[in-house]
């Protein structure tokens, strides 16, 4: 189990304390944050990218982050297949599914990862090592145990029905990352816990 710190919004200086502490695996979700604070630290830090990445950004923040958390599509896996080909980058993605059904805008659904993808696990560049969810925001992280135990369900399911075992599973969050780690997480997303309020 990794703990992926959450640095987005916090300057680099804080990054760096962080890193002096020991930390080396943080977590930005924009394009231009990524862009301005990862050159600026050292490079030994590692760094995810856990935002919705529209695809005219791919190609400036793939060189720079090792895996991404929210590949939602398809299309976008592809745009990164092909982009990671013409950058000479292999990145690690998760695909981000919607398994709590509450009709967000971006995400597969468990039916449609379950449908689209086997042809995903086949790219050559991009390697999909897992599933990543953001369940809806609850006062009571008991309530969102059912979702991750979902996810993990339907790691494990995919896993069989591909006959390739997909190890990851990115779920949890500042308010309920300790939920998530007994349901089977692989990595939790905190933040806040660590850097304070946004
Ligand atoms: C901001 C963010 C987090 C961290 O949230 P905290 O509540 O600060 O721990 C985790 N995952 C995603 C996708 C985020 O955007």
């Amino acid at each position: 189990m990794e703990l992926l710190a959450v640095s987005k919004t916090f300057p680099a200086e804080l990054i760096a304390e962080a890193a002096a502490a020991g930390q080396r695996l943080f977590g930005e979700s924009r394009a231009q944050e990524c862009l301005e604070k990862i050159p600026a630290l050292s490079p030994q830090l590692r760094w995810h990218f856990i935002g919705h990445l529209q695809s005219n950004k791919v190609r400036k923040v793939l060189p720079l982050c090792e895996a991404f958390h929210s590949v939602d599509s398809t299309a976008l896996a592809l745009d990164f297949e092909r982009i990671a080909a013409e950058e000479g980058c292999r990145p690690q993605v998760y695909l981000q599914v919607n398994v709590a059904g509450d009709g967000r805008k971006f995400g597969f659904t468990a039916d449609s990862v379950r449908r689209e993808i086997g042809p995903l696990l086949a790219l050559k560049r991009v390697e999909v090592i897992g599933l990543m969810t953001i369940p809806p925001l609850v006062a009571d992280p008991e309530l969102s145990r059912e979702h991750f135990a979902a996810l993990r369900e339907l790691r494990d399911r995919i896993g069989t029905e591909t006959g390739i075992p997909l190890p990851g599973l990115s779920m949890g969050m500042s308010a309920d990352f300790e939920t998530a780690i007994e349901e089977g997480a692989t990595v939790v997303r905190v933040g806040s816990v660590l850097f304070g309020a946004r």
